[in-house]
């Protein structure tokens, strides 16, 4: 059976996780056998709510921690016996994730990426850009902006001062839409 690449994207707080969630769900009501892997880099983020949301669901689901700088890793742990590869918070990877990824979809896995699209500063996040060309479905969703609580977010604006590009913590960001991002920078 051919692979096939589904990409969920967004920004902070849009729902990106309950939505792979969602798909994990379905594979697994389908008895599929699913591997979820997320950056230990940001194992205090939404992987663990995955986790959590997933716990006590019947079917095969195994959840790995994998370094971020090493993509790769992930495919000794990917057994013939894995149809889905769920693969969270993946702005997170280095590039190498782009090559398994389609490694992936040439062995015949169902792949689901989720990460966000845009960094605090708004440009492109990690290898985001690239899995979006690859995929065959992308799902963009949209937390509304805290701003003015009307339009939908497109930027996770960050509240603190920190200025490397990874500082992981819901707590240090909110969602805004464009105009409330530029009247709040
Ligand atoms: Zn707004």
């Amino acid at each position: 059976m051919a692979g096939y690449i589904q990409v969920i994207t967004g920004s902070m707080f849009s729902g990106k996780s309950q939505e792979l969630s969602r798909l994990i769900e379905r594979a697994l009501i389908a008895q599929l056998s699913v591997a979820v892997f997320y950056p230990r880099l940001a194992s205090r983020g939404s992987a663990r709510d995955i986790e959590k949301r997933l716990q006590g669901l019947n079917g095969t689901l195994q959840i790995f921690g994998v370094p971020a700088e090493n993509a790769q890793s992930m495919l000794a742990m990917i057994t013939s016996a894995i149809d889905v590869v769920a693969i969270d918070e993946a702005q997170f990877f280095t590039q190498e994730l782009v090559a398994v990824v389609k490694r992936l979809r040439h062995d015949g896995k169902r792949v689901f990426v989720a990460g966000l699209d845009l960094d605090y500063q708004e440009n492109p996040f990690g290898c985001m850009g690239d899995l979006m060309c690859l995929a065959d479905n992308i799902v963009k969703v949209h937390a509304v902006c805290t701003g003015c609580r009307t339009a939908d977010a497109v930027i996770s604006f960050r509240l603190t001062h920190e200025s490397d590009r990874v500082v992981v913590g819901e707590n240090h960001y909110t969602a805004l839409c464009v105009s409330c991002y530029d009247h709040a920078r």
